[in-house]
């Protein structure tokens, strides 16, 4: 039993939810992206961090983007052993670039390998899991 009182045990696909990281969490809960982005040079980043990785300013807040950005780069996962990564095979382990600028690590679902291309525009989509919701993101249409 886990402290929240949830009869299933953790699963090394639950993400690990604290104090700093609960606003990300609480917004992609709701269909919402957020990065973080420095009041002092005004760039934004991802993951989320508690001073800006570019300044090191503290100066740092929560901002919800678009949830567009462009495929950077895949790699098709044949082979998982970490439950429950393995009944999941084949999945697109993937980085994209936010039209925002910052560049995340995430997976693309729905979309044939053969139909990926670097450059590609994506668009965010959330996992549901058990009490929190991931982000993915999907080929997008035509703009
Ligand atoms: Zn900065």
């Amino acid at each position: 039993m886990t402290a929240d009182g949830a009869t299933r045990a953790p699963s090394p696909a639950d993400p690990d939810i604290d104090a700093f990281t609960r606003p990300y969490w609480q917004a992609a809960a709701e269909g919402r992206l957020l990065v973080r982005r420095c009041g002092a040079c005004l760039r934004a980043h991802h993951y989320p961090r508690e001073f800006c990785p570019y300044c090191w300013s503290e100066d740092v807040e929560w901002e919800e983007v678009s949830g567009r950005g462009t495929l950077y780069t895949w790699s098709v996962v044949h082979r998982n052993d970490l439950p429950p990564f393995g009944e999941r095979v084949p999945y697109v382990a993937a980085v994209v670039d936010l039209e925002e600028g910052p560049r995340m690590m995430t997976e693309v679902v729905g979309c044939a390998e053969s139909e990926l291309r670097i450059g590609a525009g994506v668009e965010v989509a959330f996992r549901e899991g058990e009490g929190y919701a991931v982000p993915v993101f999907r080929v997008a249409g035509e703009r």
